[in-house]
């Protein structure tokens, strides 16, 4: 995965956010504040207030993601937290907006149930379709590529041109991806949301998402949204993606290479049918660390997750390799379908691993 010398420029301003500016005496690494009330004397006037609006440890978080993401970034508490301010600051009453019938459900449930009755109307269709489907009317398109669990990859440039005629906002969920790994900003979107819950935080123990765009006015809007919200995450959780993200590349380096040599060894066994890997596409630096594979039914599925000590849960991008089974969440996927996302173990102790698990299970079709 070798990393083309922007987005190095962009890791190298993010790890030496802070380096960069130390005194001497100062902690080295970003020390975690807490405090919700800053000192506030009627003059000078602080730019910090009170931690609705933001908190130290807030900003220097933003500041890293920002510099991964070049451009004016916002956190929020959750993936979520994010897609809810993001479209509160861009839609009003009367507005459609086309969200994939194959992308992340909650997304489109937030929409159909909670904003509908604000006025909003939800239009959908899969991510294959996203190309060729009629934009008009629409103010803003929303997309995943790769979608999940299906992993069609959408071409963002061709999608971006298309919205522009149409007069429709952009927005990629960038999740799947990372900022490292696809710049959906660079390709023409004009709002990016990531759940950094996934690989940006990486360690499975917290909540965040954050939203970026280059569109200065629609950021004053969403930080207003957040701050009449309460949309703002806590401290600690914000200095833990922080921490994660000072070793995404790494992390994201071991999960893409244990994902691609999982790949021969899921192709070539009898007990997996269908296999789900990113087409490769010029405007994703990897195919990532998602596989998707179909074992027999939903038996010998949980049997594989235990004996190739994949931990069985929902979310990825993880340090654990780990498995979903989609079926269960209500996906239009086989029973025996699982979404395997690929962690930092050691790639030959892993595919060892995998094979003793793989030789046990019956047949697939
Ligand atoms: C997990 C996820 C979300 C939601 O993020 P949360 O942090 O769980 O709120 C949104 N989009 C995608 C693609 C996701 O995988």
């Amino acid at each position: 995965m070798p990393l083309p010398d922007p987005i190095q420029a962009r890791l190298l301003a993010m790890l030496h956010n802070r380096t960069d500016t130390l005194q001497a005496g100062d902690p080295v690494p970003e020390p975690l504040v807490l405090s919700s009330a800053f000192s506030l004397p009627q003059t000078p006037a602080p730019n910090r207030t009170y931690a609705r609006f933001t908190n130290p440890t807030i900003e220097a978080t933003e500041a890293r993601l920002s510099a991964l993401e070049a451009a004016p970034c916002l956190l929020f508490p959750s993936g979520m937290g994010a897609y809810s301010a993001a479209l509160m600051a861009l839609l009003k009453a009367g507005d459609t907006v086309l969200m994939l019938s194959d992308g992340y459900y909650a997304a489109r449930n937030l929409v159909s149930d909670i904003m509908a009755p604000f006025g909003l109307t939800l239009r959908s269709c899969p991510a294959a379709e996203v190309l060729t489907t009629d934009l008009t009317g629409l103010a803003a398109v929303v997309v995943e590529t790769p979608s999940n669990p299906g992993l069609d990859v959408i071409d963002i440039a061709a999608l971006s041109a298309r919205c522009r005629a149409a007069g429709a906002t952009l927005l990629v969920d960038n999740t799947v991806c990372t900022p490292l790994l696809q710049q959906p900003l660079d390709l023409g979107a004009d709002i990016v949301i990531v759940s950094d819950t996934k690989a940006m935080a990486g360690h499975t123990d917290l909540l965040m998402g954050h939203v970026a765009s280059r569109d200065t006015a629609y950021m004053e809007r969403l930080l207003s949204v957040r701050n009449l919200t309460g949309n703002i995450p806590a401290p600690h959780e914000a200095w833990l993606l922080l921490r994660g993200l000072e070793t995404v590349e790494l992390r994201l380096e071991r999960m893409c290479a244990n994902a691609r040599a999982a790949l021969p060894l899921l192709k070539a066994s009898p007990a997996v049918q269908d296999l789900l890997y990113p087409t490769p596409h010029p405007q994703a630096l990897d195919t990532g660390f998602l596989i998707g594979a179909c074992f027999a039914d939903a038996a010998t599925a949980d049997q594989f997750l235990k004996d190739a000590g994949f931990a069985a849960m929902t979310s990825f991008g993880g340090l654990h390799s780990s498995g979903d089974r989609r079926a269960r969440w209500g996906d239009a996927v086989p029973e025996g379908f699982l979404r395997l996302s690929f962690g930092i173990e050691p790639t030959q102790a892993l595919t060892e691993n995998l094979t003793k698990a793989l030789k046990n299970l019956p047949a697939a079709g």
